[in-house]
């Protein structure tokens, strides 16, 4: 039985650029490399989760891995949650926030409060730790960058409320019910905000900010409720055990919710466009000593993609496709290994777009077909065809000789 690598490149695939005359990142550079394992292995294109859904990183990841999306999702604030390294319980409502700094009226001045991030953001945490409101426990925890979980835990809550977060306006929103079982729940929502505010407001790390000239984060916004759900462990689905590589927070607490174990990287291979993908190989080729399957995600094309910057996400290619040569050179040699993407991220949208992405398996001795380009366009010459996210595991299974004949 084979081991299998699956790399997920984050938000990777794109649609033609005009800076880079028409092309996509991946169609631009050169990649001997990640074309290596096209060359000598199946390729194809994928749909993550259906032709023309525009997945997030989280419903992309589940359909990835195997599940039915649609029946285990209900918003993104349980997997930031879990992400964080939460506690969280059957029954328990998940909230993703933003540290903010607004007004006395609530006008948001700066969504991220300058970027702020930890230790700074674990100091004002402290501040909001012991908050019960009308029975409901409320416990905040840091995240990425800017960003917090928010669980509320008590009797009577109900995840179908409205986000605080404006998003594209100015002034932050209130609470709302989207039916009547949520009413309590989108009541506590509004007072916890009050609370907040009047917490953070002059608490001493904000404080030191302002007289550096920098945003004070005097709030928390809360958006993405969702009660958490169970999911089906994927060791068990699959009879095998499975680790994450990857440095953002939302993909770990997916991973964990999936009863995948966690990998523990260090601070060079972070989630940002920084992180060192030679050092991030290394830890995932590790991982594979003692684990069946090694999920590694990069986050890096993701972040380009979101700037609209397609100069930057070739550069990130580039990275790329030298990790993928350290890969090729220091592989075991009974492994699948998967190349792909979650979803596109088009420099020319800054988000999502319902695309397929490219998709290449190999493994020594699989069938080589005409494709010989890790691209968009290159991959369709692939004899997997186009195949949706939910089909990645039972193909990279039967690969690894895995999977039992279905039949006599
Ligand atoms: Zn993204």
């Amino acid at each position: 039985m084979k081991k299998i690598l699956l790399i997920v490149m984050d938000g990777l695939g794109d649609r033609g650029c005009d800076d880079l005359r028409g092309l996509t990142p991946l169609q631009f550079i050169r990649n001997p490399n990640m074309d290596w394992f096209v060359e000598h292995g199946s390729a194809g294109i994928c749909d993550p989760i259906a032709p023309g859904i525009r997945p997030g990183s989280d419903t992309a990841h589940l359909a990835i891995l195997g599940y039915d999306v649609q029946s285990i999702y209900s918003g993104r604030g349980p997997f930031e949650a879990i992400g964080a390294e939460m506690d969280i319980q059957p029954g328990d409502i998940a909230l993703r926030c933003n540290f903010a700094y607004v007004s006395d009226d609530m006008e948001v001045l700066d969504r991220r409060a300058g970027r702020i991030k930890a230790p700074e953001t674990t100091e004002l945490v402290d501040a909001l730790n012991d908050l019960e409101i009308d029975g409901v426990e409320f416990i905040v925890k840091e995240s990425t960058d800017h960003r917090a979980a928010l669980v509320l835990r008590g009797y009577g809550l109900d995840e179908r409320i409205t986000d605080v977060d404006p998003q594209g306006d100015n002034v932050l929103k209130t609470c709302e019910p989207l039916c009547e079982e949520a009413e309590f729940t989108a009541e506590v929502v509004n007072k916890f905000m009050v609370e907040c505010y009047n917490r953070l407001k002059n608490h001493p790390t904000n404080r030191k900010r302002m007289a550096a000239g920098l945003p004070p984060a005097n709030i928390l916004v809360p958006r993405g409720a969702g009660s958490f759900p169970y999911i089906e462990p994927f060791p068990y689905i699959h009879g095998i055990s499975a680790c994450c590589v990857s440095g953002v927070g939302m993909i770990k607490g997916i991973c964990k919710a999936c009863g995948i174990d966690v990998y523990p990287l260090p601070e060079s291979c972070n989630g940002g466009l920084d992180t060192d993908f030679i050092m991030k190989a290394d830890c995932a080729l590790e991982a594979l000593e003692d684990y069946d399957f090694v999920l590694m995600n990069c986050k890096a094309p993701d972040i380009a993609g979101h700037d609209g910057d397609a100069k930057l996400k070739s550069e990130v290619v580039k990275r790329l496709d030298a990790m993928m040569g350290h890969i090729r050179k220091n592989m075991p040699d009974d492994l699948v290994i998967v190349m792909t993407c979650d979803h596109c991220t088009p420099c020319s949208l800054k988000d999502h777009s319902g695309d397929p992405v490219p998709i290449a398996i190999y493994t020594k001795g699989c069938l080589r077909d005409e494709a010989k380009e890790f691209s968009e366009s290159g991959c369709c010459h692939g004899f997997l065809g186009r195949i949706r996210g939910r089909d990645i595991v039972p193909i990279c299974m039967d690969l690894a000789n895995r999977t039992e004949k279905y039949g006599s």
